[in-house]
């Protein structure tokens, strides 16, 4: 069975397949055992970077591929179909575009090609902070100019891959929320270098999870960056993040979208050959349904994520697809996720079968990076025009 679009209609075709290469070389071993002691697949990472695809959406004159973004969904995609785990880079793909977008001509040069070449890693995000969470504009870190830099005091937490990553894109308050009119004013954008502020005020604490995510609590003691690092104007910085969204939330999709076929996949394949009562288990609806139920809910997402794409690449606005897109594709790869664990049955708590460790993955999709409520919010308010929560 072909769970993608027809090779003739696909313009990635080439991509994915290239991109399942190799993933190939990482098989359910090599993930068991980085998630039995959580560890960083850096070799995985590295062959990643080295052939290009995290460079996917910087544009060729920077030295990246200059994808459009669904190409870059395509190759997240295959990641999770094969079966390995994207997480531990994927920010790398999206965080840049603010910088692309927002930053200066200098801050373009010195940061895109070294990130495209695999010299820096540009792969934590520091938004969410403990007492705020989605709360996002009520975030307290902030960032004092003093003279040629800033000062920031403050804390995030879930910040994922700050260990590994040499960059981080920072958001922090500028100017008193009491100062501003609006509460998204105020707000700034920052690039920080880890390297350099690790041990001068920044502290990273990694946060044991149910699954292998590499998040850290991250804490700013009068930590300095240059003032030369903050990306576009001073206060705008709410708007820059919410600019990047729309593809991070189609790009977490495809990711589910993925999740979902290596889910699919490996139901169906066990429900045929897994014989009992004197017939494949497959036979019977009550194992049969749910998995076809599954698909039908991945093919759904599916459309509306490549009409998302599609309207992000035209410069078309797509929050309701990618919103949408989101939060249907986490439901499809948990759907998936159960349907595959129940045909195993108790095999499918097995580590060795690589199921429940990809069901502790795909259910942080309906949390984070946006929980399924806030997008039920998005959708009631602002495509159907229904009264404002919050
Ligand atoms: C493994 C992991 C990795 C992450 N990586 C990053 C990262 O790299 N960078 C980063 O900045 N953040 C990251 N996050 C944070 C993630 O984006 C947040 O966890 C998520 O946005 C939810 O915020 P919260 O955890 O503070 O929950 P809260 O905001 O406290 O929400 C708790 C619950 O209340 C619900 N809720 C809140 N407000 C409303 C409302 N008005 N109406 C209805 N329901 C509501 C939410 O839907 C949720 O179910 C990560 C989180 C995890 C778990």
């Amino acid at each position: 069975m072909d769970h993608h679009t027809p090779a003739e209609a696909d313009p990635h075709a080439e991509i994915r397949a290239e991109v399942r290469k190799l993933c190939a070389r990482f098989p359910g071993e090599y993930w068991r055992e980085l998630d039995a002691r959580r560890g960083y697949p850096t070799e995985f990472v590295q062959a990643l970077t080295e052939a290009g695809w995290l460079a996917a959406l910087i544009p060729e004159e920077f030295g990246g591929a200059g994808l459009p973004l669904s190409g870059a969904a395509a190759i997240l995609e295959e990641i999770q179909a094969s079966g390995c785990n994207g997480a531990a880079c994927h920010a790398q793909m999206y965080i840049m575009g603010t910088i692309l977008r927002h930053g200066s001509a200098g801050q373009k040069a010195a940061y895109l090609p070294a990130i495209a070449r695999g010299e820096l890693r540009l792969q934590a995000f520091g938004v969410t902070e403990p007492t705020s969470g989605t709360d996002t504009t009520a975030l307290r870190t902030t960032a004092r100019r003093e003279g040629d830099r800033y000062v920031v005091n403050g804390q995030k937490i879930w910040t994922s891959r700050a260990e590994h990553s040499d960059l981080m894109l920072l958001l922090a308050r500028t100017t008193p929320r009491d100062q501003v009119k609006k509460k998204t004013e105020g707000l700034s954008t920052f690039i920080v270098d880890m390297r350099q502020a690790l041990g001068k005020g920044l502290t990273i604490r990694p946060i044991r999870t149910m699954m292998n995510h590499n998040s850290c609590e991250v804490f700013f003691d009068n930590m300095e960056v240059p003032a030369e690092n903050l990306v576009g104007q001073e206060g705008r910085g709410f708007r820059y993040i919410l600019d990047g969204m729309n593809a991070e939330r189609l790009l977490i999709a495809a990711e589910c979208i993925g999740d979902a076929k290596w889910f699919i996949e490996k139901a169906r394949s066990y429900a045929k050959e897994r014989v009992l009562f004197g017939r494949p288990i497959g036979a019977n609806q009550g194992v049969q349904f749910p998995i076809a139920r599954a698909y039908a809910q991945m093919r759904a997402a599916e459309a509306i994520v490549q009409k998302g794409l599609a309207k992000f690449e035209r410069g078309e606005a797509c929050g309701e697809e990618a919103n949408m897109g989101k939060m249907l594709a986490a439901e499809a790869s948990w759907a998936a996720g159960e349907a595959c664990v129940n045909t195993h049955g108790g095999f499918g708590f097995a580590e060795e079968y690589d199921i429940e460790r990809k069901f502790r993955e795909t259910r942080l999709y309906q949390v984070a990076p946006i929980s399924t409520n806030l997008i039920l919010s998005y959708i009631g308010e602002h495509v159907l025009g229904m009264p404002r929560s919050y």
